[in-house]
This record gives C-alpha cells, structure tokens and sequence, in this order.
C-alpha cells in the first residue's frame, strides 16, 4: 500500500529545515498600538492598521448598527441577491477618494487582483510586472494564461528593454506594480512609469494596498503623492490595511468599472461584502477625509522611528522607505528569526519576514498613528540592547 498523503510531511519537514516554517500567534483583545499577545501585554509593530481605525469605536459602531439593521451575511452574490445600498455608498465614497469615475469592491484585496487581472488579460496578452510585487498580482498573472515577463526590482530602464523587445508580439499589455513595496516599504517611481505606458500603448494596474489612506494630502494614495491624479490608470487597493476592515477595490473609469462587474470571476462568483465590513470601510473613508491628523501623526511617527534607527548605529542596514514600512536586513533567516524572538521577550512584535517571501530576511516594523513616542523609543532601545549583546 502506498501513501499518496506521504509526501506532505516529508515537504513540511524540508520547510522546517530551510528555517521556512511559519505558524500563527494568538493576538487577543481590541487590535492596536498595544496586543495581548499568549497573554501579555506587547507593542505592536506588525500591523497593518496604519491609522489605528480597526479598534476605533466609530467603525465598531458602524458594524454593529449595519449588522443589526441588515444581518451578518449579504447572503448572495452582488448580481443576485447581495447588493446593498451600502455597497454602493461605499463604493462611491471610494472613488471620490481617489477622484476616479467608479469603483467596484471585492471580498479581499486578493480577489481584486485576481479578479481585475483575469478580466483584462488572457492569453494573447503580456503582463510586465516588477519582481517584488504582491503575491497577489503574481497568481492573478497565472491565473490570466497571459504570458508574464518580471522586470527587476523598480529598473525602469530594464522595464523598457523588455517592451522593446516583447511589446509588439502581444494583443494588449498590463504593467503591474506596488505602489508601496509591501515587504521593504519603498514606492514604485509612477511617473516614469505611466510615461512608459503611454509610449508602448500599455494599461497599468496600480496596487495601493499600503499607500490608501497613507500616502498623498488627502490620504488618497501614491497616485495623489506623485501628483498623477487623472492620469488613465487602473486602481487596486484593500479595506483591510489602513481601512481598519476587510475587502479589496478596484477604482478607474466607468467602462472599466462596468466591464469589470460582467468579467471579473472573483467578484461574479462569490458572496458580497458583508453588512459589518462594509459599513466599517465607510466609516474609515470619513475618518480619513474629516481628520487628516491621523494622517500626519503616522507621518510623524515614521519620521521619528526613521531618524532613531539611523542615529542608533545599529550593526543592520535599514532598508530604503519611503513609507511607514521599516525593515532592518540581517545576514539569516536564523538571524532574523533571533532577533524577533529577542523583541519578543522584550514585549515587542515585529515579524522576521524571509525567504520565500522576500530574497533576503529582514525584521519588519510597520508604524502606525497611535504609537507613542514612548513606544518608539521602547523599540529603539530594545533594539540598542541586543545589537550591543
Ligand atoms: C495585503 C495586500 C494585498 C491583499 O489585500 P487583502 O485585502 O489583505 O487581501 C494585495 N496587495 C498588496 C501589496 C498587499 O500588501
């Protein structure tokens, strides 16, 4: 008798000795600056709650008063018996954040990529994407059947090459690309970028799921940083990072808005939003239009820890950012693990982020608004501590 299950436990125990095995931990009570975590108070820099608005009573409310009124469920899929008013209100507010014609929100920011990049290329066509994009943009290729080409890491003048060479055996092209580089918290030169779509006749998906509510004067994104509003684009982003709830978007012209709900399969064929996350983003889009403080407070805070970590000497290079994303490059996935564990001990989360996620290991800070700067400077001397142990 054979096991065709064997292989499983042979695979994890390769990933466990590449130091690859990841598990979860348990974070318990309100999300925040400060978690429990197994129990104990810890300072959270693993966050993706940006603004701190997924403990905020203000969505807590929304959710619960849209919950009560509506169910928990949206009990169908948008085009049969799950579209509410309120989807709709959120998707406006959406595209008025981002001064586009439409919106259109998905159960995840995951399945809008997919979605959106299944829709818009199939296999006569060619997605150039850069090398440290979102795993999302990644799978949405695969699953397009376009053939897709990566081009390093922000080298634009590599991106061109590409083009010269590939663009015309190919239908239609996509370039795709963060906005913010999840994983090292530096942004995508767009600009040169859309010149670059433009001259090779290219549409462009712009993942800003760390930029909305971040980046620009009015927390509209990198878009709005780079002062490219208006420019012909397509928009993604997710209500589950800065937004403080769950769900993804796509925002752009009204056609494609509209194509997007007759093509795109991950928003045809799944449940709507629900009442709670919906009413929750929304509650999140007013807070960032009434109080860009927030905002600032974030800004501020980045700058700080930023300026802290190069002032302490510390034996790590800090990675480039433009963002509230902070990384630290260590030699080791080991070394990376060690030093996340030292944190740890200390009352600080801040994630080893490694192979095969990123090329090299790193530990990761995200900042988020409500830090103190007692916080930060918790973080900087634990660091100072284990550099000079
Ligand atoms: C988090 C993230 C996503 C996925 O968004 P979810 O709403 O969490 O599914 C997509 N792209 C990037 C760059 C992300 O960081």
């Amino acid at each position: 008798m054979t096991n065709p299950y064997a292989w499983i436990e042979r695979s994890l125990s390769t990933i466990h000795r590449a130091n690859w095995y990841r598990s979860v931990r348990e974070i318990s009570g309100l999300a925040g600056a400060v978690v429990q975590l197994d129990g104990r108070s810890t300072l959270n820099f693993a966050s993706n709650d940006y603004l701190g608005l997924a403990g905020d009573d203000h969505l807590i409310v929304a959710a619960v008063a849209a919950t009560q009124e509506l169910g928990t469920g949206s009990t169908g899929s948008r085009l049969l018996s799950g579209h509410r008013a309120l989807h709709r209100q959120l998707e406006e507010a959406i595209a008025a954040l981002k001064q586009t014609e439409d919106a259109i929100v998905f159960s995840s920011g995951y399945l809008a990529n997919l979605g959106a990049i299944a829709a818009l290329v199939g296999p006569k066509d060619l997605i150039v994407g850069d090398r440290y994009n979102h795993s999302s943009l990644k799978k949405g290729a695969v699953l397009s059947g376009a053939t897709l080409i990566d081009y390093p890491h922000c080298d634009l003048a590599a991106l061109q090459k590409i083009l010269d060479r590939e663009r015309s055996q190919y239908r239609r092209c996509l370039l795709a690309t963060d906005s913010v580089f999840s994983m090292d918290g530096d942004l995508c030169p767009l600009p040169q970028l859309l010149d670059l779509a433009e001259a090779f006749d290219c549409m462009v998906l712009l993942d800003e799921a760390h930029a909305t509510g971040v980046l620009g004067a009015t927390g509209a994104g990198c878009v709005e940083h780079f002062h490219c509003t208006g420019r012909p684009l397509i928009q993604m982003g997710t209500l589950s990072k800065a937004l403080g709830s769950l769900g993804g978007y796509i925002a752009g012209s009204a056609p494609l808005i509209d194509f997007l709900r007759n093509r795109a399969p991950t928003w045809i064929y799944t449940t709507g939003l629900s009442p709670a996350d919906t009413a929750a983003a929304l509650a999140a889009l007013k807070i960032v239009r009434s109080a860009p403080q927030r905002r600032d407070r974030l800004w501020q805070n980045a700058r700080v820890l930023k300026q802290r970590l190069r002032d302490s000497r510390l034996p790590w290079s800090l990675l480039p950012s433009a963002s509230p994303i902070l990384c630290l490059g260590l030699e080791t996935a080991t070394e990376a693990l060690a030093l996340a564990a030292q944190l740890e001990t200390s009352g600080i989360l801040a994630p080893a982020i490694r192979p095969p996620t990123v090329p090299t290991s790193r530990i990761r800070f995200s900042v988020m608004a409500t830090h103190t700067p007692q916080h930060l400077e918790t973080l900087v001397h634990a660091l100072q501590r284990f550099a000079s142990a």
